[in-house]
């Protein structure tokens, strides 16, 4: 059987079938992890035993009694708690802690009786755009391993690109699913905050951050969001979805406006990226739908607001991580303050000490109003452009992300460069809005992906539309580690 070809609803039926069983389709992904992990470096953590000890139990019950997607296999983002299996944001600080409890979107998916594989490497908290700000080690993009598969869900993303697991969970704070899942040509989908349960996700940026899937294609991106949307008790800000969601099945995209936004296809974006891009456009329009170039003046200071509000709220949730209660405790400390000292000093990595400091500067007395609520209003100023924007078109699109998968190295020694990965991305989570990457066409043989932004609980409509420009759009090229794993 070709990994390369199965989503995982194509799992779900060859389970029901019982064409496969559920510990031979967990083997299959096990080898595959076997064979290119140590190239691809998407996993921190391979639950062998724990993955075939949960199939065996789907195996022996009577397929007539077993839910609808049981014994299909998953992978997680390292910063989603598991019940006994050790979860560290892919920080020092984190090295061996084992969460108590499963987040609510783990109890979910268990519930529903899927398998998970293992935990998959992320920028240190999810501050990054190309998981090397990891402690743990690198992944590469699957396309090009000396390439980075962006971030701060890098993992999530090569695992599906690379075929080590049929779908995975991401989170996304300023682009964190889209961005990654661009690189890597795959499927990501942030939903409009608050559809996802945030409860047991170790937080970064606690009014930006959702949870949400990359898949091979946009169906099992409807599946998986159905499975873990909902609110919850456990999270005072989740709602869920108005309805549950229905397997998108629009092919024509006839009587459907779409906003091109001007604003993100300045300088910043590559002229290959462009060009995927104006092929996207052109698709719409075979299909039927309308384009029309829309400004929307105040997303341009996007970035800028997201570096002091992320900071601010990252600066104030990892205050708890100080030795005390979690994980890396330093040793040898004369006294308390001395302990938190030390434990921060060796836990944290550059970058996420810089996003302590940037936030802590910020919140500051002196520097409150100058700063954080002058960051505060410029949201509001954005959320108003895209309440505008929704009054003329259905949908907003752009390139998810301005370039290609950029070399490994590349960005690090400039953090200013690598922030304007997520330009495009940014605006959304600022205004809460769901938003979705497909993959459009290749640029140097290297994914680009396209970003269809929806207003607020517009999922269905939003998977609706993603999947009738996929139809036209899809990528037919695998990666090239498909070539060299075989
Ligand atoms: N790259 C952005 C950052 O570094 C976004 C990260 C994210 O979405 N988690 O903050």
């Amino acid at each position: 059987m070709d990994v390369f070809s199965l989503t995982a609803r194509a799992c779900r039926d060859l389970l029901g079938s019982g064409e496969v069983s559920s510990t031979e389709l967990v083997e299959l992904y096990l080898d595959q992890v076997e064979r290119v992990d140590d190239r691809v470096g998407s996993f921190l953590l391979v639950d062998r035993d724990g993955a075939l000890a949960q199939a065996a139990a789907v195996d022996a019950t009577p397929r007539d009694e077993r839910l609808p997607w049981e014994g299909v296999p998953i992978a997680l983002k390292d910063l989603l708690c598991v019940e006994g299996m050790e979860t560290t944001c892919a920080s020092r600080i984190l090295k061996g802690y084992r969460p108590p409890y499963d987040a609510t979107v783990v109890a979910k998916l268990r519930a529903a009786g899927l398998i998970f594989l293992g935990k998959l490497n992320m920028d240190e908290f999810a501050m990054g755009s190309s998981t090397e700000n990891s402690s743990v080690q690198l992944t590469r993009n699957p396309w090009d391993l000396e390439r980075v598969p962006g971030g701060s869900s890098g993992g999530s993303a090569a695992c599906v690109a690379a075929a080590q697991a049929p779908w995975s969970l991401g989170s996304d704070t300023g682009g964190s699913i889209r961005q990654p899942a661009s690189l890597c040509g795959v499927v990501g989908m942030k939903p409009t905050y608050g559809v996802v349960s945030r409860y047991g996700l170790i937080a970064f940026a606690s009014s930006l951050d959702q949870i949400g899937p990359l898949t091979r294609d946009v169906r099992d991106a409807a599946a998986l969001l159905d499975l873990i949307a909902g609110n919850d008790l456990m999270d005072s800000t989740s709602v869920g979805l108005p309805a549950p969601l229905v397997m998108p099945t629009r092919t024509d995209l006839t009587g459907l406006r779409f906003g091109v936004i001007r604003e993100f296809l300045g300088e910043a974006c590559e002229p290959g990226v462009r060009e995927v891009f104006d092929g996207a456009v052109a698709a719409i329009h075979a299909a039927g739908g309308m384009c029309e170039e829309l400004q929307l003046p105040s997303v341009e200071k996007g970035l800028a607001a997201y570096y002091i509000i992320a900071p601010a709220e990252a600066s104030s949730n990892l205050a708890r991580f100080d030795g005390v209660r979690f994980g890396h405790r330093s040793e040898g400390a004369v006294d308390l303050i001395d302990m938190y000292n030390r434990t921060r000093s060796e836990g944290f990595g550059e970058e996420v000490k810089r996003r302590i400091m940037i936030g802590t500067y910020v919140l500051s007395s002196g520097y409150y109003d100058a700063y954080y609520t002058q960051a505060q209003k410029t949201r509001t100023l954005i959320a108003d452009d895209f309440r505008r924007a929704f009054g003329r078109v259905d949908y907003l699109i752009s390139p998810t992300s301005p370039t290609v998968a950029f070399g490994i190295g590349e960005r690090t020694q400039d953090p200013l460069a690598m922030y304007l990965s997520d330009l495009c991305t940014i605006p959304a989570n600022l205004a809460g809005l769901p938003a979705i990457s497909i993959p459009a066409g290749l640029s140097h043989g290297l994914p680009v992906g396209l970003q269809i932004i929806g207003p607020h609980f517009s999922e269905q409509g939003l998977l609706e539309a993603a999947y009738a420009v996929e139809q036209r759009l899809g990528l037919s090229a695998l990666p090239s580690i498909a070539e060299a794993g075989r």
